[in-house]
């Protein structure tokens, strides 16, 4: 296994589930394998204390299923007909090793668009423990202002930690709205005005055009405007890590990507790639995306594995299902958006509706607003998003499970949910936003 987090990992444990005796090695450039990159803007929040809670697969694990596990070790080349990898272990001797199936799961890299001044010191990104660990320790020296470039998940998540760390904190997004992979326009509004309530400075429609400083970045520039801050974090987006994949012959994708089929493997014989550096079909559309969610990485990791190891196994796509909680605001979608519908030239019809998450007289019942996207012609749902001051993560499940299964908006409006008033309202949102689609199309 070419990576040693959240895709290599799992990788490596299903293939051992599948062979008791197979050799397996991982192999990470990193020094701590199998952490969570999710938690790290909440240890930058100080709800987690410690950068090391995050690591979620100790040494022990590693021992205890017999997984060689070699960290600080870079692997610098593969060799396709030879069935061998080239790396440079943690004392800086090269070595090469041997393999019956190679699963590649190297990942991203934050991404840094050609802005002026991109060579300055100062810039940083959040991806591994190491970038964690420098944001904290600008904040720790005594950082009172942040600006971040990108309003995607990492970036607001980022950026709502350091407000918890008493930094005033400025978001830069190039794109007309936040969480744009996310949400549609109308949805994302009311996201953004609650980061507003809360202090955050937000500029959308604007691009950041230089990095202004003389060694090290003091301020920048965007839609003409100069800003000054003590911390500057890209939050731009990441790209795929496919060098090693391109340099041996293995072929990419549209997404550029590394290109799969259903079991993940390469259009190599007994190569796999898996995680943020692999694409996957969408369950909808069936076009290739390159999604990019720990969730994706570990279930492609556990078929890439399994059949690394032997067995038959099939990752079925992705709706790209993902939530986040920003303050007291809970944030999550699945499948299309109403913009990613048209982008494919789909016909859909929406319904949106705000609702309570107790009975209305229950106290502190939460505003809760969910919005379906439904194919005009066949009715079945094809995208949800849902902004709400808590249960969204598991109404965002329960209609993942409905697109999986093609649900049609007329079966969601007669579903028979569950009632009582600390824990919802008599009529489940979900079933009002679809009786709200159904009267559209009426
Ligand atoms: C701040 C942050 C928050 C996130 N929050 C969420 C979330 O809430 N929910 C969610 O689903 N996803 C989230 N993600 C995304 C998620 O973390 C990634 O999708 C996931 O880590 C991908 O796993 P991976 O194993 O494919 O790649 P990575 O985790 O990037 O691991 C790549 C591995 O490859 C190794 N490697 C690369 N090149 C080489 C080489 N040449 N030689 C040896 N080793 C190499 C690296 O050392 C590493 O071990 C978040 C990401 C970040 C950064």
């Amino acid at each position: 296994m070419v990576g040693a987090n959240a895709a290599g990992v799992e990788a490596a444990s299903a293939a051992r589930k599948k062979d008791r005796t197979a050799e397996i090695t991982l192999l990470t450039l990193e020094k701590n394998a199998g952490y969570s990159r999710c938690g790290l803007p909440f240890v930058i929040g100080g709800q987690i204390p410690n950068f090391r809670d995050l690591i979620v697969y100790p040494a022990a694990y590693f021992q205890m299923l017999k997984l060689n596990l070699r960290t600080e070790t870079k692997v610098t080349g593969v060799n396709i007909k030879d069935k061998t990898v080239t790396i440079v272990n943690k004392d800086g001797a090269t070595e090469t090793l041997t393999y019956d199936s190679l699963v590649i799961a190297t990942g991203a890299d934050a991404f840094m668009p050609p802005i002026k001044g991109r060579e300055k010191l100062g810039i940083l990104s959040l991806r591994g423990l190491e970038d964690g660990e420098r944001i904290d320790a600008v904040v720790k020296a005594g950082a009172k202002s942040a600006v971040i470039m990108g309003a995607g998940l990492i970036g607001l998540e980022t950026g709502v930690a350091l407000i918890e760390r008493g930094l005033r904190v400025t978001i830069v997004e190039m794109l007309p709205q936040i969480l744009p992979q996310m949400l549609d326009a109308d949805m994302a509004k009311s996201v953004q005005e609650h980061l507003e309530s809360k202090g955050m400075r937000i500029l959308t429609g604007k691009t950041v055009e230089e990095f202004l400083g003389e060694e090290k970045v003091t301020a920048i520039m965007a839609g003409g405007e100069r800003i000054d801050a003590d911390l500057f974090i890209s939050a731009f987006g990441v790209r795929a890590n496919t060098k090693l994949a391109v340099d041996a012959g293995i072929p990419l994708g549209e997404t550029r990507a590394i290109k799969t089929n259903a079991r993940m493997e390469t259009d190599v014989k007994d190569v796999y790639a898996v995680g943020d550096c692999a694409e996957s079909p969408s369950i909808i559309t069936h076009k290739v995306t390159c999604a990019q969610l720990g969730t994706i990485a570990v279930r492609q990791g556990k078929v890439a594995g399994a059949n690394a190891a032997g067995d038959y196994a099939l990752f079925t796509g992705v709706l790209v299902s993902a939530v986040t909680r920003l303050f007291d605001v809970e944030a999550g979608a699945t499948g299309l958006t109403e913009a990613a519908a048209a982008r494919n030239r789909m016909e859909v019809i929406t319904g949106a509706i705000s609702s309570k998450t107790k009975a209305d007289y229950y106290p502190n019942a939460k505003p809760i607003k969910v919005k379906l996207v439904v194919e005009k012609e066949s009715q079945r749902i094809v995208g949800a998003q849902i902004i709400g001051g808590e249960e969204v993560t598991q109404r965002i499940n329960a209609l993942s499970f409905a697109i999986q299964k093609q649900m049609n908006v007329r079966e969601l409006a007669k579903a028979d949910t569950a009632y009582a008033p600390p824990l919802c309202e008599t009529w489940e949102p979900m079933v009002l936003a679809a009786e709200m689609v159904l009267m559209k199309l009426r």
